[in-house]
């Protein structure tokens, strides 16, 4: 690990301030880096693939919206210093959203739930094992230096939304459903504060894959903030995996339903462990609108969410893995009880 200094600011004005004071780079590359749970970020600099010169620490923030979780009849609102498992825990929103549950208490494990905050979690960088091990040429770690997952070892890798510069998949859960619930990202930076759609957040690869997302290296995310109805109880996330526990998802469904007794009035599909992006399944929702949910429905449904994947030498079961892991998604939500 390199040196590095650290500083603990007590407001965001000025973490945004000491961040702008040192460089102004895309956020994911930057010299200067935030640091919430540090359960990613520590992980990457021992590693050497993430070399931050100043870590600009998040925790000695005093405005307690930060570690606010709000729930209002039509909306929930979660500060970004907030821990995965204090969402996990919230009986209110186990209750109200089964999916936003689900999808913390099957990530990582119970002790790093603990640490790491939900800001962090949806700003995680890919496992990919090339990424990981310096050795190897990546295209996101070392821009123009190739990608040594197309033609290397790629069973973990995305059959939706790669490139040819990067096929990396997105490895974490609650991101899928976030996207299925439309959340909004608040940020805060240099320019002042503005909102943006969670699903406009991850950016795809194309060709500069080095560059993740949306958000700048000045903007520190405040919040996530979502609107909720009673129907959105009725919903799943699913996360298929090597093992049972602490493991990254081969393939996972977050899925959201309101139906009309068998007929769907809306679905929100969102697929995890698949693609370069927590990826938002439009066309198999527009599929099953208006439609009985059976299992013929479902099957067209997930044969539509596939039609454009492209499958690498070692990858090719996720699509199958994928349509499989979405109609069991969707049969298990329309047979919940709520
Ligand atoms: C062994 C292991 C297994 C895991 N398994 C899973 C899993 O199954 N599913 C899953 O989803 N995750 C998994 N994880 C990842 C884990 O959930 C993340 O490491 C964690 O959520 C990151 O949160 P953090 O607060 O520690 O982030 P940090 O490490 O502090 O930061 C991560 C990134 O986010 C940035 N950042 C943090 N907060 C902010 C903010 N408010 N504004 C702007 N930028 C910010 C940092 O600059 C950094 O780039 C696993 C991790 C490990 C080590
Ligand atoms: S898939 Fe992406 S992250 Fe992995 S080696 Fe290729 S460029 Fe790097």
């Amino acid at each position: 690990m390199l040196p590095f200094t650290h500083a603990k600011p007590s407001t965001s004005e000025d973490a945004v301030s000491l961040v702008l004071g040192s460089d102004r780079g895309q956020a994911t590359r930057a010299r200067t880096q935030f640091v919430a749970g540090g359960t990613n970020m520590t992980d990457y600099m021992k590693l050497g693939v993430a070399r931050p010169g100043q870590l600009v620490d998040l925790n000695g923030l005093e405005d307690g919206a930060f570690r606010q979780i709000k729930v209002s009849p039509s909306e929930i609102r979660l500060g970004a210093l907030v821990h995965m498992s204090e969402v996990e825990d919230h009986p209110e929103i186990q209750k109200l959203l089964p999916v936003l549950t689900d999808s913390l208490r099957l990530a990582a494990s119970r002790q790093i739930r603990n640490m790491a905050t939900i800001g962090g979690n949806i700003l995680q960088r890919t496992r990919c094992e090339y990424f990981r091990e310096t050795s190897w040429p990546c295209n996101k770690r070392n821009p123009g230096s190739g990608c040594a997952a197309l033609e290397g070892f790629n069973r973990q890798h995305a059959v939706l939304g790669g490139s040819s510069s990067c096929i990396a998949t997105y490895h974490g859960d609650l991101a899928q459903a976030l996207v299925a619930l439309d959340a909004t990202v608040e940020v805060h930076g240099a320019r002042g504060r503005r909102r943006l759609a969670f699903a406009d957040l991850h950016r795809l690869p194309g060709e500069t894959p080095e560059i993740e997302t949306t958000i700048r290296a000045d903007e520190i995310i405040t919040s996530l903030t979502f609107p909720i109805a009673p129907w959105m109880a009725r919903s799943t996330y699913l996360k298929i995996r090597d093992r049972q526990s602490y493991a990254f998802a081969l393939a996972s469904a977050a899925v959201v339903l309101d139906l009309d007794g068998t007929i769907v009035r809306e679905a929100r599909i969102a697929l995890g462990g698949l693609a370069t992006v927590p990826w938002r399944a439009r066309e198999a929702e527009a599929e099953l609108q208006g439609k009985p949910l059976d299992e013929e429905t479902c099957a067209r449904a997930a044969k539509v969410a596939f039609a454009d994947a492209t499958p690498r030498k070692d990858n090719g079961f996720k699509i199958a893995l994928g349509r499989q892991t979405l109609v069991r998604a969707l049969l298990e939500t329309r047979d919940m009880r709520i």
